[in-house]
């Protein structure tokens, strides 16, 4: 299987990483859309979250989105956490991850 968020996870192609856990590693979305635009990856794959059972797991990635949250410098204003889960769900890369936008006020129309 050829998963480019697991290649990256792992680290066997190299991004900068925002924050890292013993599960999860934080990168600048390379589309973004929004000023600040990061993905929490968690380290193994799952397909999505319907994929992924493991409790431990999603803690310690909503954990990292507010660590990497204070790293960016967006905590205080205010961020948008967004899990797209497949088709519908806008989902395209199918490896769990969380998206948190901020940098400019998002309205609260969600889709
Ligand atoms: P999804 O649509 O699955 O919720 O989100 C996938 C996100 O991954 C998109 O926002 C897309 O811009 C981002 N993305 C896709 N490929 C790469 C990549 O190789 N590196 C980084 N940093 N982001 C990626
Ligand atoms: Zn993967």
């Amino acid at each position: 299987m050829d998963c480019i968020f697991c290649r990256i996870a792992t680290k066997k192609m190299r991004v900068a990483a925002v924050h890292e856990t013993e599960r999860t590693l934080v990168i600048k979305d390379i589309n973004p859309q929004a000023p600040v635009h990061l993905l929490v990856l968690s380290k193994e794959h799952h397909a999505n979250l319907l994929d992924c059972k493991d409790t431990g797991l999603l803690g310690e990635m909503l954990e990292s989105v507010a660590e990497a949250a204070k790293k960016a410098g967006i905590a205080e204003k205010g961020f948008r956490t967004v899990i797209n889960t497949n088709d519908e769900g806008g989902q395209t890369v199918y490896h769990l991850h969380i998206h948190v936008l901020a940098g400019r006020p998002l309205d609260n129309r969600l889709g």
